[in-house]
């Protein structure tokens, strides 16, 4: 398939700055969500592929790359923000296919992943050490320092986001990366490590090894040669990430899953709530790490609420990315089965609306229409696990100390909000939500590339995003001089 001249080669891996094929030359195929056809095969990278990328890595730290002044670095930062913007839209169609979102989605990704670039690029040298008063006779400061070689494993909701925030702050503070992209959805990685190429980044700073999670994953999570690794995915697979670094004595940046609630209180204005409410479930057919799934709601205003809801609901059209509608299918069939074994579960749950797929949807794609269930117990499964999918709970409350223990019930802890006029209901509530992100009278799923985001309890340690990424991908070294 002729996707776009920015791949020419889908099936190899991206090393020392050249597309390679995979040692043992094994291939996977990508699945098209939106109707089940085969889009193309990809490398399946394994250990010896991992192996030549860290060592490329390591060589660019002590060529070209290591050499890079902050400023320089910045410079070519910007430079790939600026191809980006450039090819936007082929990105967005890339994307679009890969991981079935609707095209207007997969642009807003193109265009934060270039975002991401631009900021990174202006924050690259301007990141600065302390001097530390110290005793008489000594000048001491500090340094920020690059780990090394850093390894990220991303997943397949948001690749050109995720790979924005994590290999885009890496980048700036001098560190080598390798990237493992989802074996779902792996073409924008890709494309980004060509226009990389093309803007310049000297050959081994940015590497690319497509393959399974258990196989080029692992190796990369155990590799002796790396000095900080970065994982967003689920929970069980952090847990190995996590035990694979303690045996390196590595630093790890986890971003997990997460059942972000929103709290909208009786005082709430209702119209500006709305589409918040809605569309912080239903974007990207709900797999976002950051999705808001579950909606609590005072008792005074519940029947407002679930109505107002239901009526969107109602209105929500699923289909193909390319026909750019409210909802496009889930990312595989095996999602699918994930989220319908979820909805199995809501038996005896009020359904208050459901969307609709269009009719001309094709049958092998991964479709799930929206699902609204109003009057869900917190306790309920469907109120705690991550579903992964279109579907939202409406929960009410009593008042504000009952919201608080209900918002903060789940072993996640990723992204809150709370809808209220009250100015001192916002600032006790912000304080008491346990989550990475509070958000007040809005909500974020998935933007701000300037916010530093991040994880309580399952949802992960760690920060990305933001100024504060750049300490996260950097060291501190401390520097004391006894001088008279
Ligand atoms: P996943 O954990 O199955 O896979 C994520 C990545 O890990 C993929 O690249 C995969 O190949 C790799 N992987 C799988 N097994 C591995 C192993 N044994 N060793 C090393 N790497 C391995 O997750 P997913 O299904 O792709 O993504 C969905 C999950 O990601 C959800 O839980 C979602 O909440 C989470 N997520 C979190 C954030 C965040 O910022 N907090 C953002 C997006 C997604």
């Amino acid at each position: 398939m002729d996707f776009t001249p920015l791949l020419s080669h889908t099936d190899r891996c991206f090393i020392a700055g050249a597309w390679v094929p995979p040692a043992v030359g094994d291939r996977l195929t990508l699945i098209n969500p939106s109707n089940g056809d085969a889009l193309c095969d990809i490398a399946r990278g394994q250990g010896a592929d991992i192996d030549a990328a860290v060592e490329a890595a390591r060589t660019a730290l002590a060529g070209d790359w290591g050499k890079f002044t902050a400023a320089e670095r910045g410079r070519v930062l910007a430079k790939i923000g600026q191809l980006v913007l450039e090819h936007a839209d082929e990105l967005a169609r890339l994307e679009a296919l890969d991981v079935g979102k609707p095209l207007t989605q997969a642009k807003a990704d193109a265009l934060a992943l270039a975002r991401y670039m631009e900021f990174y690029g202006g924050a690259a040298d301007k990141v600065m050490g302390d001097t530390i008063p110290y005793l008489d006779g000594y000048t001491v400061y500090t340094l920020r320092e690059p780990h090394g070689v850093t390894g990220h494993i991303v997943p397949w909701n948001y690749p050109m986001q995720i790979i924005g925030r994590s290999v885009g702050a890496a980048l700036a503070m001098g560190n080598a990366a390798v990237l493992k992209p989802a074996e779902e959805a792996c073409l924008t990685a890709l494309a980004f490590a060509e226009l990389a190429n093309r803007a310049g980044l000297p050959s081994g700073a940015l590497n690319v090894v497509p393959g399974l999670g258990e196989e080029a994953g692992a190796a990369l999570s155990a590799h002796a040669g790396v000095d900080h690794i970065s994982f967003t995915g689920s929970v069980p697979v952090g847990k190995l990430i996590q035990r694979a670094a303690a045996d390196n004595i590595v630093p790890v940046t986890l971003e997990l899953g997460g059942k972000s609630p929103q709290v909208v209180f009786g005082d709430a204005d209702l119209e500006a709530a709305l589409p918040f409410l809605v569309n912080a479930g239903i974007q990207n057919a709900g797999q976002t790490c950051s999705a808001s799934s579950r909606i609590l709601v005072q008792k005074d205003r519940y029947d407002d609420v679930v109505a107002a809801m239901a009526g969107r609901y109602a209105a929500l059209r699923t289909g193909p990315a390319l026909d750019d509608l409210d909802v496009g299918p889930l990312v595989s069939q095996a999602q699918k089965s994930i989220v319908e074994g979820f909805l199995k579960q809501a038996e005896g749950l009020e359904t208050a609306a459901k969307g609709q797929i269009i009719d001309s949807a094709p049958a092998g794609g991964a479709y799930v229409a929206p699902h609204l269930f109003a009057g869900v117990s917190s306790g309920h499964k469907l109120a705690q696990d991550e579903i992964f999918g279109p579907v939202q709970v409406v929960i009410p409350f009593d008042d504000e100390d009952h919201a608080v223990e209900i918002a903060n019930g789940t072993d996640y802890g990723l992204v809150a909000s709370c809808w209220t006029r009250d100015g001192g209901r916002q600032m006790r509530m912000a304080r008491k939500l346990r989550a990475g992100q509070v958000f007040l009278n809005n909500y974020g799923a998935g933007g701000g590339v300037e916010l530093p985001f991040g994880g309580r309890g399952l949802s992960g340690h760690g920060r990305e995003k933001g100024f504060e990424a750049l300490y996260g991908f950097s060291v501190l070294k401390t520097v004391a001089a006894l001088h008279g």
